[in-house]
């Protein structure tokens, strides 16, 4: 194979508030870019990735923002993206060029790369290499293997030290993450109450399918008192936060004393941040309530311990890994690439299915 040139998706303007998916105005968020490619120029532990899928994760929506650099990028794992460059992405794809000792052409690997048809990446950002003779779905490395599925698992584990006979809360349950973290909190760590929270009723019954022993929507003008119900009069021992804002506002008192919150995300601020203020601050000095923040990352010494239980979990069943997959298949359009900001920001709307969303390129 011989590649020439790099098509890629770039950030024109960094966001402020609303993102702009049309191309081609002044406003536009995205514009098209492409660099050469030389294999010379490839340096010792470099290799060069083919996009075959990409993950679409909330996090990016923090490394387009104008507000990021200066105030916070230096304190998450990744750097906010300047205008110009090219926009970052988890995702799968196959090495076609290697300089790297632990990469040969055709490995199929999961790496930090972008929204371009290549990327070249040092080995560094290449998290692991698919062992294709387990004969499982590409996509399930995104998914029930992937980033979020890790996040789930340290996130009730070494955060929330859920333990069993447990009452435990968890939002944005039909999510990628959330839809992970129900079935280890049920079937895993065997929680006694896993109370789902989601946006609509389907979702919610799939979300109910995986494990939940309730589910309630968020949008129903009955949500606070749905919740409380379901969690029951002794209240929840831990929340895990997906969504900030009124959703955890509306959990904080329904927690014990000494309850935890496993501050995983708050992807109701993400567009607005001030969605996403906490204004039941109250309970967590009353309920004395430990709220922990944490970054999956912080964990990755632990990560192979993690994938035998995940592993574990699918073979016997306790983790349904086929059915969390939301795909947008834009192989066939057009210009694919230019595709591939609409299908992220499903992520932000309604449009997203149940569990992890992933963009299949090639
Ligand atoms: P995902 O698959 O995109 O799911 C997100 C879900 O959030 C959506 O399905 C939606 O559920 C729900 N949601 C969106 N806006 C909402 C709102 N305003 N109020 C309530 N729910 C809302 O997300 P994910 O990849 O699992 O990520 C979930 C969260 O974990 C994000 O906040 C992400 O940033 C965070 N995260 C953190 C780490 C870490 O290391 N700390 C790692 C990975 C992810 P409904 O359709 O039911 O409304």
């Amino acid at each position: 194979m011989s590649v020439t040139t790099i098509n890629q998706i770039l950030l024109k303007n960094p966001v402020s508030k609303d993102i702009v998916y049309e191309f081609g105005k002044e406003d536009s968020t995205f514009e098209h870019g492409s660099v050469k490619f030389d294999e010379s120029s490839l340096k010792e532990g470099q290799v060069l990735i083919k996009t075959i899928l990409l993950s679409n994760d909330p996090t990016q929506r923090g490394w387009l923002s104008k507000e990021t650099p200066e105030k916070v990028s230096h304190r998450t794992y990744a750097p906010a993206i300047k205008a110009g460059e090219v926009v970052r992405s988890l995702g799968l794809g196959e090495v076609v060029y290697s300089k790297s000792e632990k990469y040969v052409v055709g490995d199929k690997v999961s790496a930090m790369i972008t929204w371009a048809d290549y990327t070249v990446v040092p080995e560094a950002q290449v998290f692991s290499k698919i062992d294709e003779s387990k004969g499982l779905p590409l996509t399930m490395y995104l998914s029930a293997l992937g980033m979020t599925a890790l996040t789930a698992y340290f996130g009730l584990t070494e955060v929330g030290k859920v333990t069993e006979g447990q009452t435990v809360v968890i939002s944005a349950a039909s999510g990628a993450t959330g839809s992970v973290a129900v079935q280890i909190a049920k079937h895993i760590l065997k929680a006694k109450n896993v109370v789902g929270i989601s946006g609509s009723d389907s979702k919610g019954k799939w979300v109910k399918s995986l494990g939940a022993d309730h589910v309630v929507n968020y949008n129903s003008p009955t949500f606070a008192k749905d919740l409380a119900t379901a969690i029951g009069p002794d209240f929840a021992d831990a929340y895990f936060d997906n969504v900030g804002g009124e959703v955890l506002d509306t959990v904080l008192p329904l927690l014990k004393d000494h309850g935890r919150v496993m501050a995983c995300g708050a992807i109701s601020g993400y567009n607005d941040p001030s969605l996403a203020a906490v204004k039941n601050w109250f309970a967590i000095i009353t309920q004395k309530l430990t709220v922990q923040g944490f970054l999956v990352m912080e964990f990755s010494a632990k990560v192979p311990q993690a994938i035998g239980a995940l592993v574990q979990g699918i073979q016997t069943g306790k983790i349904k890994a086929g059915e969390g997959l939301d795909l947008v298949d834009v192989s066939k359009d057009e210009n694919p690439l230019e595709s591939v900001p609409k299908a992220w920001s499903r992520l932000f709307s309604k449009d997203k299915g149940p569990g992890k969303l992933v963009t299949k390129l090639v």
